[in-house]
């Protein structure tokens, strides 16, 4: 058993001040596997100083150079491969090809993220075009500063690849708190840094809870810009702490996205679409398609085949490759789904014939089920869930379809399965979400862009957004020469 009792910061290993340890756990076996400080805030106070000291230096080297330390962490990442993805799948409950397919999404970032930095250079200096004579404008792009970067469990290295990669390109320094529930695949970034030889006080991470960390790491005023990736409320607490001193933050929160299926669908296709949007993962995304919207002459073939693959799914250890559907991520997250469950068994809600899987007789398993023509009052119709939990409703139109879809806090990501591909894009241009995938899976590649409209949360990961969100724009003018 592993104790994560030591942050890293200035390229050292050093003790917490705190002496309170929580229990990492593997969902699956529901054995402690590690222990992990809660952290203290003097201990942020260490890793800020040293992100500071380091930030003249990082920020005055090259992006070429940058760029070569951030493809270093994905070939890093690339030869931990096995051993990473084992990590991940143990202590998040994930089968093995999802963690896998999260390493190979980590790593893709990085390496978008080392060409954006070599990128930065060319752009520096760049004349913008003003429309004024006499006058020469350039652009010049800084980075923000030290960076405080928080994120959850549900796909620990990928999200933080996204702040970290951009990050680093950009020439912040970072303090970076990972979820103190799946801490161990990220201990892995540390080791790298050692391993390459990131300038010390580049990379930083304190290990710790929210109130050990979390809070003190948002209020730090030697943090100029938050990064945060979690739930509504404790987004919304990190927003109100970049308020004192107006400082840069970015939100990518929560979601309850709608997978919108007309009645040209392809059968096939959106059974295949609606499965993986709500049972990926065992339900623990954010961009989860969990209220489905299906036309009604379309709706009873679907159901019936959602029930066939939904029986099909093989539920057991996340580490044997059979395993398609793992347990939830904790004792905590298994609690909320049953409440929701429970909710659902007071709301009179039809569960229909979802057929309950064997699962093990151990670990926070819970059975997908699919509740149909579920009110839009629901609590399980309006709140994220987090869990295998798809709701669904027939409706009778294209613009029924629309207006329940929008019909939300959040606006993450939405789902059109349609046969005309045409009206697929159609639909999608009324739809109020950050991502609309049409009769494809859930991509999120590196060059596009991740982020949500509405409660979803402020700004986008990924792409040359992503790169932006870590950099203040400088623009100088002077008279032409001429
Ligand atoms: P959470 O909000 O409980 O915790 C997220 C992180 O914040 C953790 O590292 C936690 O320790 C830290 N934290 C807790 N309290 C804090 C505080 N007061 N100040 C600062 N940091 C604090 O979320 P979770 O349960 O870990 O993750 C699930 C949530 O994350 C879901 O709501 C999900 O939708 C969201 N999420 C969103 C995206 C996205 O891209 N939009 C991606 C993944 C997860």
């Amino acid at each position: 058993m592993s104790t994560l009792t030591r942050h890293f910061i200035d390229n050292a290993w050093v003790e917490s001040r705190a002496t309170r340890c929580l229990d990492v756990i593997d969902p699956y076996r529901e054995t402690r596997i590690a222990e992990v400080t809660v952290g203290d805030p003097a201990d942020v106070d260490d890793a800020v100083a040293a992100a500071r000291r380091a930030l003249p230096g990082w920020r005055d080297h090259s992006g070429e150079r940058r760029g070569a330390f951030i493809d270093a962490i994905a070939e890093a990442l690339e030869a931990r491969r096995t051993s990473l993805v084992e990590l991940s799948t143990r202590n998040n409950g994930k089968p093995r090809a999802e963690a896998d397919q999260d390493l190979a999404d980590a790593i893709a970032c990085y390496r978008y993220y080392a060409g954006q930095a070599r990128a930065l250079d060319a752009r520096q200096g760049e004349t913008v075009d003003t429309g004024e004579t006499g006058l020469v404008s350039r652009r010049y792009q800084d980075p923000v500063g030290v960076a405080g970067l928080i994120t959850p469990w549900n796909f620990p290295l990928v999200s933080s690849a996204w702040k970290l990669a951009p990050a680093l390109a950009a020439g912040c320094t970072v303090v970076f708190k990972p979820s103190e529930v799946t801490p161990l695949p990220e201990q892995a970034l540390a080791e790298i840094a050692l391993e390459i030889e990131l300038p010390p006080g580049v990379f930083n991470l304190v290990h710790g809870d929210g109130r050990g960390v979390g809070e003190a790491l948002t209020a730090h005023p030697g943090v100029d810009k938050l990064s945060f990736t979690g739930s509504n409320p404790v987004g919304e607490a990190v927003m109100t702490a970049a308020a004192r001193g107006t400082r840069n933050v970015s939100l990518e929160l929560g979601g309850k996205s709608p997978i919108l299926v007309t009645e040209d669908a392809d059968p096939d296709l959106a059974v295949e679409l609606v499965l993986a949007g709500f049972a990926y993962n065992a339900g623990q995304m954010c961009s989860a398609t969990s209220r489905l919207l299906v036309h009604e002459s379309l709706a009873d073939t679907l159901h019936e085949r959602l029930d066939a693959v939904i029986a099909d799914l093989v539920p057991g250890d996340p580490l044997d490759n059979a395993t398609t559907l793992g347990p939830l991520v904790n004792a905590a997250q298994y609690e909320r789904v049953l409440d929701y469950l429970a909710a659902a068994e007071q709301e009179g809600l039809d569960a229909g014939n979802t057929p309950v899987s064997a699962l093990p007789d151990h670990g926070y398993f819970i059975a997908p089920r699919v509740f149909r023509d579920v009110p839009t009052t629901s609590r399980l119709w309006r709140e994220e869930i987090f869990g295998p939990i798809l709701c669904a409703r027939r409706v009778a139109s294209d613009d029924e379809a629309i207006a329940l879809a929008n019909d939300s806090a959040f606006g993450l990501a939405a789902s059109v399965v349609a046969g005309d591909p045409a009206r697929a894009e159609t639909l999608a241009g009324r739809l109020t979400a950050g991502n609309v995938w049409c009769n494809t899976h859930q991509v999120a590649p590196p060059g596009l862009g991740w982020g949500g409209m509405k409660g979803s949360g402020i700004g986008r990961e990924l792409g040359r957004a992503g790169l932006d969100a870590y950099l203040e724009t400088r623009y100088v003018t002077r008279p032409s020469a001429d």
